[in-house]
């Protein structure tokens, strides 16, 4: 899953204002951040596929992608937020952060095949994923019907100041604003 990650951040900047996009946006997305570096330095092998739902081919992804990987970088995230980011929301906010994190792994489940290890980073132990991948249509549905249902619950709890602003520019410049910072 890509875009489809996006949602559980929508939803937490409404449960939780004081966590800043751009956190709620690289938590969400913690576990494929590490990913890339781990295929960067020859830690994980991939294999370059040339089809649309889904760029790479995963042959060994022990570290991002076991749940046993995903529970420690939750808690890597958790306690730089709590500890060392100097950001607001404390034990609150610092459990959201962790279940973004943790969510990754449980949305990227439902989409890929079977190639995410459980509490292991024992490459030949079995591997899950319930392959809705398979189906170009069925996964871009799901990760845009989250992405969507998010983004406007996200906007239906937090448009007062819009309604209020009646010049397009001043709403919108304040509706990004407010996104963004
Ligand atoms: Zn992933």
């Amino acid at each position: 899953m890509f875009y489809g990650h996006y949602c559980g951040a929508w939803f937490v900047k409404v449960i939780e204002p004081r966590i800043p996009i751009w956190v709620l946006m690289n938590a969400v997305q913690f576990i494929d951040i590490s990913h890339s570096l781990f295929v960067i330095f020859h830690i994980e092998k991939v294999k370059i596929r040339h089809d649309f739902t889904i760029s790479e081919e995963i042959i060994s992804v022990p570290y991002s992608h076991s749940l046993l990987g995903a529970t420690i970088w939750c808690l890597v995230a958790g306690l730089w937020y709590r500890f060392f980011s100097g950001l607001g929301g404390g034990n609150k906010a610092t459990l959201l952060i962790c279940l973004l994190v943790l969510s990754h792994w449980f949305e990227d489940l439902v989409v890929h095949e079977k190639d995410l290890l459980l509490f292991t980073f024992d490459n030949t132990k079995p591997k899950y994923g319930f392959g809705l991948y398979k189906s170009f249509v069925l996964s871009q549905l799901l990760e845009t019907g989250l992405v969507l249902s998010s983004f406007f619950y996200y906007l239906k709890n937090t448009q007062t100041s819009l309604k209020n602003s009646a010049n397009f520019w001043t709403k919108w410049g304040s509706y990004l604003f407010k996104v963004f910072f």
